[in-house]
C-alpha cells in the first residue's frame, strides 16, 4: 500500500455530471427527458427549497416521508408510493438520507435515479445502499442503486446552516482519507481523493467566512463529488467502520459523527504510512495531515466530541467488540481492541490529538 503499484485493476462508474450553479431546474429536466421519464417520484425533505428545483418535472407524485438512516419500514412506505403511482424516473433534491431513500425504491424496483444533493454526503456517487431495521444498519452494493445522472447546483446548498456545511463538509474529508487505505485502494483512487482533500481544504473555510458565496460552496461540492467516487472504489477503512457502528446503534448524526472521528483514525494511521501522509500533508498545504486536519477543523469549528453529540459514556464499551469485528484487514496498523477502547474514549471526551 505505501508504495504506488501499478499492478491494480480500477472499476469506474458509468454515471452523468453536472456542475450547474444556478441551473438546476433546466439541467435536471433535460436528465430526465434523457431517460425518457414522464412519470417522476420526486423524494424531498422540504416542499419549499425544492418546489423551484422540480417545476420543469412532469411530476406524478412527490414524496417527503424521509427518515435518517432509511429505516426499512420507510423504504417499504416508498416503494409502494412508487408503485401506485406508476413512477418511472425517481428524482431526489435534498441529503444523503434523501438520496438514501430512492436507492432503497431503486434497489428493489430498478428504476432509474437522477440525484440533486443538497449536502456533502456523496451519496449520489456510490452504489452503496444502506437500511437500518432494530437499531442495526446493514449495507450493500448494488449497481441498480447508483444514480444514473447528478446535477449538483451551489445555489441549493445557500440554505445548507454553517455549522452543518462544516460537519457535511469534513463527511467528505473522510471519504478521501479513509479512501487511501481502504480495503480496495488503487492509485486512481489516491490521485481523486488527494484532488479532493485539496478542494475541501480550501472550501470550506470560504463557505465559514462567506456562506452566501458561490465559489467555496462549489469547491466543496466538487471535493465532496470526488471523495465519493474515490470510497465508493476503495471501500469502507477503519473510519466508516467505526461511525458505522456508533451512528446505526446509537442513532448519532452522520456528519457530525465523521467529523469528531476523523482526526482520531488519521493519529492513529498516518504515522505508519508516511508517503501516504507526505502526499495528504501535499493536498492540505502542510507539514503533516494531521497538522493539515487539524488547522481546517480549528479555522471551520468543527465538531470535537461524541459527548457533545449525546453518546452515553456507558455506551463506548458496548462499541468495541463490532467494531473490531468490521475492521478491514487492510487497515496500516493492527486494530486490536485496546486501539479501539483508546480511539473511542478520546474521541468521546473531545481530546484532540497531536499533530
Ligand atoms: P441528511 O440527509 O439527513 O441531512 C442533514 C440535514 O440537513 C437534514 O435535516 C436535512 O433536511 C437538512 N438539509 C439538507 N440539505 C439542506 C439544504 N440545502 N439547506 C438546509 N437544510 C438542508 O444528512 P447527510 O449527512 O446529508 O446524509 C447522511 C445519510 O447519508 C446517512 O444515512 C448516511 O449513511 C448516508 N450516506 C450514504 C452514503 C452511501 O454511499 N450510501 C454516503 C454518504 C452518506
Amino acid at each position: 500500500m505505501t508504495s504506488e503499484s501499478l499492478r491494480f485493476e480500477h472499476e469506474t462508474l458509468a454515471q452523468r455530471v453536472r456542475f450547474a450553479a444556478g441551473g438546476a431546474t433546466e439541467a435536471l429536466a433535460e436528465e430526465v427527458r434523457r431517460l425518457g421519464g414522464e412519470r417522476v417520484m420526486a423524494i424531498v425533505t422540504s416542499r419549499e427549497r425544492t418546489a423551484p428545483v422540480l417545476a420543469a418535472l412532469p411530476v406524478a407524485v412527490l414524496h417527503t416521508d424521509v427518515v435518517r438512516h432509511v429505516p426499512v419500514e420507510v423504504a417499504e412506505r416508498a416503494r409502494a408510493v412508487a408503485a401506485e403511482h406508476d413512477a418511472d424516473v425517481l428524482v431526489c433534491v435534498g441529503g444523503g438520507s434523501t438520496t438514501g431513500l430512492a436507492k432503497a425504491v431503486a434497489l428493489t424496483t430498478g428504476l432509474p435515479i437522477v440525484a440533486v444533493p443538497t449536502t456533502y454526503a456523496g451519496s449520489e456517487a456510490t452504489d452503496v445502499w444502506g437500511l437500518t431495521e432494530g437499531g442495526r444498519k446493514t449495507t450493500g452494493v448494488d449497481p441498480r442503486v447508483l444514480p444514473r445522472a447528478i446535477v449538483y447546483d451551489a445555489g441549493l446548498m445557500l440554505g445548507l446552516p454553517v455549522a452543518t456545511s462544516v460537519a457535511s463538509g469534513l463527511n467528505a474529508l473522510a471519504h478521501c482519507v479513509d479512501s487511501m487505505w481502504g480495503p480496495r485502494s488503487d492509485p486512481v483512487d489516491r490521485a481523486l481523493a488527494l484532488e479532493g482533500i485539496r478542494a475541501l481544504r480550501t472550501g470550506l473555510p470560504r463557505i465559514e467566512t462567506d456562506p452566501q458565496g458561490i465559489g467555496g460552496r462549489e469547491q466543496t461540492l466538487y471535493g465532496a463529488y470526488l471523495a465519493a467516487v474515490a470510497f465508493a472504489s476503495a471501500g469502507s477503512g477503519l473510519h466508516h467502520k467505526i461511525c458505522h457502528v456508533l451512528g446505526g446503534r446509537f442513532d448519532l448524526p452522520h456528519a457530525e459523527t465523521h467529523a469528531v472521528v476523523l482526526p482520531h483514525v488519521l493519529a492513529l494511521n498516518a504515522p505508519a504510512v508516511p508517503d501516504l501522509d507526505a502526499r495528504m500533508a501535499q493536498a492540505f498545504a502542510a507539514d503533516s495531515s494531521l497538522a493539515g486536519l487539524r488547522r481546517l477543523r480549528g479555522r471551520v469549528g468543527a465538531p470535537r466530541s461524541l459527548a457533545e453529540l449525546g453518546l452515553a459514556e456507558h455506551d463506548l464499551s458496548a462499541a468495541v467488540a463490532p467494531i473490531l469485528e468490521a475492521a478491514p484487514e487492510s487497515n496500516p496498523v493492527p486494530v486490536t481492541a485496546e486501539v479501539v477502547e483508546t480511539l473511542l474514549r478520546h474521541a468521546w471526551e473531545g481530546t484532540e490529538p497531536d499533530a
